[in-house]
């Protein structure tokens, strides 16, 4: 595969290249291209003169989506090689980087459909005039995506930029650049025009910074961490850029008393384990109703045990390795400080290797977590459950909302009523009742707090990719 950046319809070398490692085998994976200034500047350029481009301009919505759909076609059919390069590159189980791809695929379908169906509307205004409004493509966007789910968050961003005829510079994460290149080459082959999609791999501080700073693009749509979203937002404000900030999450998984408790505990597991808990979304706070407590945590705790880490390429893996020796060293530092808060550990809580390799770590649940400490208040962003406790309704709607963090939220009850009361009260974007962790390209997601606002996926995005222009018309 392509290893350069990929910048009006070429591969260019970089500043510099630099090394990848595989995370599960700590062995050398590819060596990389890396953006620096001059190379952001020349991605923005070709995103501009694409965009103000006659061939892009004059392009049919139609047309657009039906480039849309080519590309999926063209990710579907490497869909095996894509899914092994995203486990190579962060560690997941293979199962799950599938999963991945076939949701990237679903999402530029998805956004294909849409191409042909972002209309304006005529307004009933008062007086002799017609007056309508047009939806226009905001500008060139620069999409800046974490290495969570590298190609699947791309999507999310890239897919309704090129539907509503934007043209993107997408900067993956420093760490996981691959599928990115790999979507910028697809993209190419669909027949998209040079300068649609520009990729350029670069670390967040440099090569982010100038495409925020960059007086040519319209708009950032950033998927990553709270601290660095609110530093976009600061930045952007020079240049006066459209900005959507998809950021951290603590999210609360809430067990009543009253809920299928084998469905709850399994839904608690996949909840935190899925992606090694690498998830903006993971259900990493684990509140349940005391009088189920014991049992819960006991279940919970003997599942945790028995998912041990394993080489990613085994079809029974399910906790692959962490995305690198930083990250995993961040997640054994909330680990100790769980311990020394007084937290009780019920399972994992250590490194571990997998063939004397690797940069994995234990499914580790803590019990007796409270408000206050690290584990409870702060994102670890690894394979780290804090189980709390409430009793009643009421305090576990208070206990749930008690996070700067709005992203997700489970609620595992029979009771109907109760659900729908329950999701109304939690402060999130996103709530599961008696699920976790399911997404759709249709479905919005996004933040409340610090979370962050606006949305990916869904019609909702769009609104991130478009400007409206009211037209009146004396008659
Ligand atoms: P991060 O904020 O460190 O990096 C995210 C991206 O921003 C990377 O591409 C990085 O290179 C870039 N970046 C870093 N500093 C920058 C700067 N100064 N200017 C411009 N770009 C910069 O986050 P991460 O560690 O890669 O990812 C983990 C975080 O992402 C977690 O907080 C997680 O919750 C969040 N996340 C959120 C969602 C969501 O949809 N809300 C989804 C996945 C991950």
């Amino acid at each position: 595969m392509r290893t350069d950046l990929l910048i009006g319809g070429e591969w260019r070398a970089g500043a510099r290249r630099y090394c990848l490692t595989n995370p599960a085998t700590e062995e050398t994976l590819a060596e990389v291209g890396e953006a620096g200034e001059a190379e952001i500047d020349a991605a923005v350029r070709a995103a501009r003169a694409c965009f103000e481009a006659k061939e892009w301009r004059e392009l049919s919505a139609r047309r657009r989506g039906a480039l849309l759909f080519r590309l999926a076609d063209l990710l579907e059919e490497r869909s095996q090689e894509i899914a092994e390069v995203e486990t190579r590159n962060n560690g997941k189980p293979l199962f799950e980087s599938k999963i991945d791809v076939a949701m990237a695929v679903e999402t530029f379908r998805y956004y294909g459909g849409w191409a042909d169906k972002l209309t304006g509307d005529t307004l009933p205004v008062s007086g002799n005039f017609f007056t309508y409004t047009l939806r226009e493509p905001v500008g060139v966007v620069g999409a800046i995506v974490p290495w969570n789910f590298p190609l699947n968050l791309a999507a999310w961003k890239v897919a309704p930029a090129l539907a509503a005829g934007c043209t993107v510079v997408l900067k993956p994460a420093h760490e996981t650049p691959l599928t990115a290149l790999l979507l910028g080459e697809l993209a190419l082959a669909a027949g998209f025009p040079a300068g649609a999609l520009n990729v350029v791999p670069g670390p967040g501080p440099t090569a982010g910074a100038a495409l925020v700073r960059h007086p040519l693009v319209d708009k950032i749509a950033f998927t990553g961490s709270t601290e660095v979203g609110q530093w976009i937002m600061r930045e952007a404000a020079g240049t006066l850029k459209r900005v959507t900030l998809e950021l951290g999450g603590k999210s609360p998984n809430i067990i009543f008393a009253d809920a299928d408790l084998a469905a709850a505990v399994r839904g608690a597991q996949s909840g935190i384990f899925y992606g090694k808990g690498e998830v903006c979304a993971a259900g990493s706070r684990l509140l349940v109703e005391q009088s189920v407590h014991d049992q819960v945590v006991s279940e919970l705790a003997q599942r945790a045990k028995k998912l041990v880490p394993g080489d990613p390429f085994d079809k029974n893996t399910r906790l692959g390795a962490i995305v690198s020796k930083q990250q995993q060293e961040k997640v054994l530092s909330y680990i100790a400080a769980g311990e020394q808060a007084g937290a009780r550990l019920v399972a994992g809580g250590k490194a571990a290797k997998v063939n004397g390799k690797g940069y994995f770590v234990e499914a580790t649940v803590f019990d007796g977590a409270q408000p206050g400490m690290k584990i409870v208040d702060e994102e670890i962003f690894g394979p780290v459950l804090s189980v709390l406790t409430f009793a009643g309704e009421e305090e576990g709607i208070e206990l749930a909302n008690r996070s700067m963090y709005g992203l997700a939220a489970g609620i595992w009850t029979k009771d109907v009523q109760r659900a729908h009361r329950v999701a109304r009260a939690i402060k999130a974007g996103t709530v599961w009742v008696n699920t976790y962790n399911f997404y759709d390209p249709a479905a919005p997601f996004g933040g409340y707090k610090f979370s962050g606002f606006g949305r990916d996926l869904g019609k909702e995005a769009l609104k991130n990719y478009t400007e409206v222009k009211t037209v009146w018309v004396g008659l």
